[in-house]
Formats: structure tokens, sequence, C-alpha cells
């Protein structure tokens, strides 16, 4: 499952596609959306936000379109109407002069003015973004110590969309590894300077990823491995996916654990389970 920093670029190369020029033609395959389409034709895309998994198309004209691609869902950036070959349905289009953003699959899409966004029974519940820029340390440090998160599993709180969003899998482990906590305990056994280093990492290790081509580790010990060879499985991370090889700080064997069917890694020297 893609997490926050690639549904972003996912989103990014969508805007770059087909944002700020006049669209050709806006198609939708269920018929209660298609009376928009004439009045979407010919108005420009101004930006694509993502919601966690949700992406919120915004045309200059004031309505929007929510889509979330569930499992299946799948976008894809082709040259104008040259469609792919697929047994997926197409679902939602848009075509400009050059390129079309083609919604494959996707069941879960609606048309709402631009005002009702964040009152989306979705995105309404979704906590702080962790790729938004204007969300601040000191403001997770707070949420992480409120009353509804304090007492829950950093393992399952991290993966609790509306505690963080856009946190997954590789995310949660990473974070819980730069913060040096560990993974089973809860923000109520550590004190308040343990919880700020949480907070600090919980916004620069997903911002790292999404500018460094979803890198979490250190970006020089990543950059030397590489020059050494090494395939980018062995320096993507600190310790996601990196089970009985050695931490990088300290060269304890990582560890490989599992809770609710998903697995998560940590150092048992870097986030002892003793405070
Ligand atoms: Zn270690």
């Amino acid at each position: 499952m893609p997490e926050g920093p690639e549904i972003r670029k996912a989103a990014d190369k969508l805007e770059k596609a087909i944002a700020h020029q006049p669209t050709t033609e806006v198609f939708f395959a269920f018929e209660h959306l298609q009376p928009y389409q004439d009045q979407l034709t010919g108005q420009a895309v101004t930006q694509i936000s993502t919601y966690g998994k949700a992406l919120v198309t915004h045309f200059e004209g004031g309505l929007c379109v929510y889509s979330h691609n569930q499992l299946y869902g799948k976008w894809m950036v082709r040259n104008a109407y040259n469609y792919p070959s697929t047994n997926r349905q197409l679902r939602f289009a848009i075509h400009t002069e050059r390129k079309s953003a083609l919604l494959y699959s996707a069941s879960d899409i609606e048309v709402l003015p631009a005002v009702a966004v964040l009152e989306h029974p979705f995105i309404q519940r979704l906590g702080p973004d962790i790729l938004d820029a204007t969300v601040t340390p000191a403001e997770i440090l707070e949420w992480v110590q409120s009353k509804v998160f304090y007492r829950r599993r950093f393992t399952t709180l991290l993966l609790d969309q509306s505690f963080l969003c856009g946190v997954g899998n590789y995310l949660r482990s990473e974070i819980l590894f730069v913060s040096r906590l560990h993974p089973t305990h809860r923000p109520t056994d550590y004190d308040r300077d343990q919880l700020a280093r949480f907070a600090d990492a919980a916004l620069a290790v997903p911002q790292q990823s999404y500018r460094h081509g979803g890198i979490t580790n250190d970006l020089a010990i990543a950059a030397d491995l590489k020059k050494r060879g090494m395939p980018r499985r062995h320096y993507r991370h600190w310790v996601f996916g990196r089970d009985g090889q050695g931490c990088f700080v300290c060269g304890t064997a990582i560890i490989k654990d599992r809770t609710g069917g998903r697995r998560y890694y940590y150092c048992p020297t870097c986030q002892p389970a003793e405070r």
C-alpha cells in the first residue's frame, strides 16, 4: 500500500501532466456524475490535494472531485486519449490537449464544492498530515499527549489515520527508530523530551522520504552504501525490511515482529524495552 510520500508523488505527477491548462474533456463513468462533465470541461485543474489515500482534484470554477482508490483504484498519466490496454474499468478521466489523467477501477468518486472538502466524512476524521508543511513539531507533541492517544501502543497508534495521516507500514518503523522509542510502548511510558523527539521525527522522516525518493535512512549513509554497489533495499531504510542485519548506529541485529498481521522492525539496543 502506498504511504503519504508516495501518494503525494503520484499527485505531483498528475498535476504536472494536466493542471493549469483548460481541460478538453472531463469524463465520469458513473451516471449520477455525468451531469458534471459539460460543466467541468474547459475548466483548468488548479491543484490536486491529498488527504491520506484520498485525492481531491480542484477545478477553477470551485468544484472538486474527491476520489479514494481503496484497494484497486489506479491513476495513470498518458498522452492525450492514448488509453492503455487493460481490463480495468475507466471511472474518471481528465483530458487536456497533450495529456490525459485516467482513474481506473476506483468506485469511490464524488463531486463536491471546494468549501465542503474538509467536511467530507473521510477527510474530517483524519489527523494532522505528516507532509503538511504548516504542521509543527509542537502541535504533534501536544497531539501525542492527548487523552485519546496517550495510552495506546505506538504500533497501533501509528497506523491509525485519525492520529497521523499518511503514515503506513514503513514509516511506522522508521519514525520509531529515529525517535528511539520501543514499538510496543505507549506515549504515556515516555517523558516529554522523548516525546518531543518523536514529534520531530514524525514530520522529518516522511518529509525526507518525499524529497529524497523514499529514503528514510541517513542520507550520507545511504549515498555511501549506494556508491559501494549495495542494492537499494539494503540502504533505503534504517530498520524496515532489515531483520537480521546490523543496525547502522550500533551494529545490533534488527528484529522483525508483527502486530495485527503487519510487520514492523526495530533495534533492541537503540529502542530498548527498559527506559
Ligand atoms: Zn541500534
